[in-house]
């Protein structure tokens, strides 16, 4: 993916945003737009309005912060790192090449769902002093809910199922105890078929009963699920197949680790 605006380097890593982030940043300021007026009421437009800006920049603040973590540690552990996109579905950190160790992979992925869980905790701590009314409820709930939705992607991701991160630690375990690397890409590779087809299924059936427009996004998170696990099973059996050529010489190719 091509990011649409170049961020410059962060932590020398590269980072851009396409254009379709703008989603991520319309559904949070429309959702804390309806709902907080309700839920705190008594505030001025202009208050919410800047409730709920501060929500969605420091989301996508925080899906970067969850990816630049991917990538400093990538990078100590000797893996070239591409750049970071920030996107519709959260953020890509592209890994050129692979560990070298089952626990060199398992602490690459295991360091963002830590980002976001301790980003959780932080905005939590920022919220809970202004939870006890006198004019700081909009603080209160604007910084709860950033806990609370950083803690749902922590959780999300830890998901084994490839290329969500908890399927990256699926396959460092496969890894680490069947000592075939390609075998267990291509098993958190299926897990993440099979869990993609299963959102796609949910989201599907929500429609159908008419719970709501949200079966859409499970279809939309599946389809993009499925189809990267996909391409990961193919590669991974690929480079399997060429490893054990009795002359095979071989690069693994960009990996990639969406942050949802
Ligand atoms: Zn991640």
């Amino acid at each position: 993916m091509k990011a649409t605006l170049s961020l410059g380097r962060i932590a020398g890593v590269r980072v851009g945003l396409h254009w379709s982030v703008l989603g991520i940043v319309a559904i949070l300021v429309s959702l804390a737009l309806a709902r907080w007026p309700v839920m705190v009421p008594g505030y001025s437009w202009v208050a919410y309005a800047v409730a709920a800006v501060t929500t969605a920049v420091l989301f996508v603040g925080s899906l970067l912060a969850h990816e630049l973590a991917h990538a400093v540690v990538a990078r100590r552990e000797d893996v070239d790192v591409g750049a970071i996109t920030l996107w519709l579905l959260g953020g890509v950190a592209q890994l050129r090449g692979d560990a070298t160790t089952p626990a060199a992979a398992l602490r690459i992925a295991v360091v963002g769902p830590a980002m976001s869980l301790a980003l959780a905790v932080v905005f939590g701590l920022i919220s809970l002093p202004f939870a006890g009314g006198d004019g700081g409820m909009l603080v209160a709930v604007t910084f709860g809910y950033l806990g609370v939705i950083n803690l749902v992607l922590a959780v999300f991701n830890l998901i084994p199922a490839a290329p969500l991160d908890g399927g990256r630690i699926l396959r460092a375990a496969l890894w680490h105890w069947r000592g075939d690397r390609d075998k267990a890409a291509v098993w958190s590779a299926r897990a993440g078929r099979v869990f993609g087809i299963g959102l796609i299924a949910l989201g599907a059936v929500w429609l159908f009963v008419g719970a709501g427009a949200d079966g859409l996004w499970w279809i939309l998170i599946g389809l993009f699920i499925v189809t990267v696990a996909g391409a990961e099973e193919q590669q991974a059996t690929l480079s399997g197949s060429l490893r054990n050529r009795p002359a095979g010489d071989h690069h693994a190719a960009g990996r990639r680790v969406p942050a949802r």
